[in-house]
Order: structure tokens, then C-alpha cells, then sequence
């Protein structure tokens, strides 16, 4: 969707969810805001002199259409003055009944009055052109309102108070210094200034590579943390999937009998696992079969295997392996898994699972989803798998976005090939231009120097209201 902005104009949308709810709010951004909502907004009580609304206070009142006198709702009308507001623009909220009805006959009755309806994230797109956020922060609400976790949502709601944003404008202000002495040594060769040395050059550039090579690590574990770890469970039919799922679900969401095969096709699920987001598929078990609507769930299977994090291998330890278990085993060399023994409350088997010490990069847990045992373990196991065992510094800017990763691997290619010119004493000027375009990439994530398309690709992401 494209989006036109046109500042001159005050918009209006129902910010809230669609569907009955407690309240609902219309929002209006813009210059005509005030006059606008002062047409239909009526305060309660004998009135002496004309309204004046007092910004920010939570005024009681009714909105009433101006032809007819009659009254849409009772409702709650805060004003707010430029520019200290979402979007740095006069803003008005009216808090009327969380009712289709009302906050669309309200939502008309500001369009007549003259507001036009605004396009999905405009509100955020004018914060973001009126320069009260930046691109990243801007982006960092849509995260906020999609978090699915506790820690996706910590770390969108750092993303949005500035954290990545001052790391990146903090590199940038390093290579824009850098910039300003390459320049001066390339444009006043004669004067009598102190000349940039190779190797203090070197030395600054390596120290801002260092500091994107940080930054890039980060991403891995900052795209999980946002869209959440995906893991396959995978196993026969009958060893517990199912029962693990509805453990970690916490609630029986996918129905768990006896007769195998019931788990024909995959389903996913989105749990959370100590605030990491989890995506789920319980699979149907990877095995050839004759059955045309199973072996379709099998496909599905082997592709959420490939596509995972994280495999996860359920067996019914007070069975002995069979050859469909040893299949799965052998698909699982050279993947990262954690394999469940199952079932230990029952009679084991466990002679026949030493074969499984053999799997280099496997993770082996005693588990009973009928008593519980283990359920910890596994989530302890999870949890130090996304977090690498390391405890993370709260403020730490994570790259979550591929937009924002794709930005900092790009200014770091740029400044390897700069460190290597200056390795080899090339000409300043050579250098400069890797430098410039290194400074240009990170200046994109804050929305800077991102082209008009880039910027469109964002908003249009955004609901409609926000
Ligand atoms: P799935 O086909 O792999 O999804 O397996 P289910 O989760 O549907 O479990 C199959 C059967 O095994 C059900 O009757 C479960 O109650 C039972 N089951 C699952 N885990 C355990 C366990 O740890 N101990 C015992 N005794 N039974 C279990």
C-alpha cells in the first residue's frame, strides 16, 4: 500500500481492536484537531463561556452531531497540544463505548467535520516525519503491539525508548568524525594540519567494525526473541507429543488418544517458554505411508523439521527402539536436538538407547508427561539454547529486524574493505568512499538516509489507528 502524506490535513481512524469491547477510541492527528472535536464534543454541565479545553485532562461530555442535536454517545474527550504527543501534532482522543456503532457514527461524524481517514501507521509515519522517532522506534511499535512474549515485548519496548537507536547514532557519530579528518587531509593537503596516519586509522576503523561485528551477534538471538524459536517436535505416533504440547501449552488444545495417528497433520502453536516465544509443530511423524491423507501430514512433517530451530525427538522409552524411531534418529545427525525419553514412569528400556550417545550435538532428558518429570529440564535446555547460556545485559540493543541486520552488515562490509585499504596505505580518498557508504547504510535503520520505498514498506505494516 502506498501512503501519501499530506501534513496540512487532520486524520481520523478508530484506534482500538475491532469487535464489541469495554471502550474504544477515535483518534484525530492534525492541524484542525481540536477545532474539530470542539464542533461535536459537548461537556457535561451548565456551560458559562465557550468550551476551552484544558490539554490533557480527561474531559466528561457527550458527542453530539451539530445538524441535528443528536447524541451519538457519552463519552471521554482528552486533548493534547503539539508537540509533546504521538505525533508531534494537535491530537485529540475520544473515549466513547466499545461499540462498532458508536465509534464508527463517531469516527463519520469527524470525517464530515472536515478530518479525512487515516492510512494504516499514519499516525506513526507523521511522528516519524515530524521527527519525534525514528525509523527504528517506529518500527519498534509494531513490534510492541505484535509482541506475542514477555521478552519480545522488553525488548521492542527498549527498540522504541532509543537503545539500538543510540548505539547506531553512536557508530555514526564515530565514522562522521572519521569522515571530517579524511576529508581535511584529502582537501587541504598543503595546510599546515596535523595529517591522519595510516595506523591511527586502522585503529579507528577497527574499533568500529568491532563494535558492528557486536551488534551483528546479536542478531541471531534478537530474531528469535522477536518471532519466537521454532521447534519441531517429531516422533512416532503415541510416544507423547501431543501430551508434551498440551504440557507446555499449559491447556489441552490438541485432543491426545490412544489410537496412533490421531496427530495427522502438523499444527503449530505459539507458547511462550520462560518469555521466549516458541513456535511449536507437532508433527505427525516422519515415516512412509500408504494412508494418501497422512502422507501429506508427513510431507508437512519433514518440511517444519527443516525449517526449525530446534528438533525435538520424543521416544517411548518403555518400548524398545524399533526401526521407524531409528529412522528419525538418523535424520537427526548433525542437527541441534533434544531427544525426550519418555514415558519413565513405566517399566524402561533404556539398554536400547545407547545407540543415542553417539549423536554428537543431541541433548538427552527423562521425561513422564503423565507426572511432569522433566518438563523443567526441557525448558531449562531451551531456554540456555536462545540465550547461550549467557546472561544478557537488560539494556542490550538487539538487532531483531532483518531491515535493521541487513543495514549493519552492509556498513560492516564496507568497513573491512576499509580497514584492508588501510592496511595497504591506499589513497584516503578510496577509503572515504567505503567509509561514507558505511555511514550512509546505518543512517537507514534510523530512517536517515532510507529511501522513499523503504519507508513506504514500513508503514504499511502498521494497522489501521496506529
Ligand atoms: P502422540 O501421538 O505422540 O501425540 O502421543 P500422545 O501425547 O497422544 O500420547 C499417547 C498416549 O500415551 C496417551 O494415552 C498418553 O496419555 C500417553 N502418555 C503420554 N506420555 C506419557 C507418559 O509419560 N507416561 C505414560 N504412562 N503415558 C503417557
Amino acid at each position: 500500500m502506498y501512503i501519501i502524506v499530506n501534513m496540512d490535513t487532520t486524520i481520523a481512524a478508530i484506534s482500538t481492536a475491532y469487535g464489541e469491547s469495554g471502550i474504544g477510541i477515535v483518534r484525530m492527528s492534525g492541524p484542525e484537531a481540536f477545532d474539530i472535536a470542539k464542533k461535536i464534543f459537548v461537556p457535561a454541565g451548565e456551560l458559562k463561556k465557550p468550551f476551552e479545553p484544558k490539554p490533557r485532562y480527561m474531559h466528561y461530555g457527550h458527542i453530539i452531531d451539530p445538524e441535528d442535536n443528536s447524541a451519538l454517545d457519552e463519552v471521554l474527550c482528552v486533548f493534547m497540544q503539539k508537540p509533546h504527543t504521538y505525533t508531534a501534532e494537535d491530537l485529540v482522543e475520544i473515549q466513547c463505548h466499545g461499540s462498532m456503532l458508536a465509534l464508527k457514527n463517531i469516527l463519520d461524524l469527524c470525517l464530515k467535520q472536515g478530518a479525512v481517514p487515516a492510512a494504516p501507521g499514519e499516525f506513526s509515519k507523521r511522528a516519524f516525519l515530524n521527527g519525534r522517532i525514528d525509523l527504528s522506534q517506529a518500527e519498534a511499535v509494531i513490534d510492541l503491539i505484535k509482541a506475542r512474549s514477555g521478552k519480545s515485548f522488553d525488548l521492542a519496548l527498549g527498540q522504541l525508548r532509543g537503545q539500538l537507536s543510540e548505539r547506531v547514532a553512536g557508530i555514526r557519530k564515530e565514522l562522521l568524525d572519521l569522515l571530517v579528518e579524511l576529508t581535511v587531509n584529502m582537501d587541504y593537503p598543503d595546510e599546515d594540519i596535523e595529517y591522519l596516519q595510516y595506523e591511527k586509522l586502522s585503529n579507528s576503523l577497527l574499533a568500529i567494525d568491532d563494535k558492528l561485528i557486536k551488534l551483528l551477534k546479536s542478531a541471531g538471538e534478537g530474531r528469535i526473541l522477536r518471532d519466537g524459536l521454532g521447534i519441531a517436535l517429531v516422533g512416532k505416533p503415541n510416544v507423547g507429543k501431543s501430551s508434551l504440547l498440551n504440557a507446555l501449552l499449559k491447556e489441552d488444545r490438541s485432543i491426545v488418544t490412544d489410537i496412533p495417528g490421531t496427530t495427522r497433520d502438523t499444527i503449530e502453536e505459539q507458547a511462550s517458554i520462560r518469555g521466549i516465544p516458541v513456535r511449536l509443530t507437532d508433527t505427525a511423524g516422519i515415516r512412509e505411508s500408504e494412508d494418501l491423507v497422512e502422507s501429506l501430514g508427513i510431507e508437512r512433517s519433514k518440511e517444519a523439521f527443516n525449517k526449525a530451530d530446534i528438533v525435538v525427538l520424543i521416544l517411548d522409552a518403555s518400548r524398545p527402539l524399533d526401526s521407524e524411531d531409528m529412522l528419525l534418529i538418523d535424520m537427526l545427525q548433525g542437527r541441534q536436538c533434544i531427544i525426550i525419553l519418555n514415558k519413565s514412569d513405566l517399566p524402561q528400556q533404556l539398554f536400547d538407547y545407547e545407540i543415542l550417545d553417539d549423536l554428537p550435538g543431541s541433548v538427552i532428558i527423562q521425561a513422564s508427561m503423565k507426572t511432569g518429570e522433566g518438563i523443567e529440564s526441557f525448558c531449562d535446555i531451551v531456554e540456555q539454547l536462545v540465550l547461550g547460556g549467557s546472561v544478557r545485559k537488560e539494556n542490550d540493543a538487539l538487532l531483531t529486524n532483518a531491515r535493521h541486520e541487513d543495514c549493519v552488515r552492509r556498513a560492516q562490509k564496507e568497513i573491512s574493505e576499509a580497514v584492508a585499504m588501510a592496511h595497504l596505505m591506499e589513497a584516503m580518498d578510496f577509503i572515504e568512499v567505503n567509509v561514507h557508504a558505511a555511514y550512509d547504510a546505518l543512517g537507514e535503520i534510523l530512517g536517515e538516509t532510507a529511501g522513499d520505498d523503504v519507508i513506504q514498506e514500513v508503514f504499511s505494516r502498521f494497522c489501521l489507528g496506529k
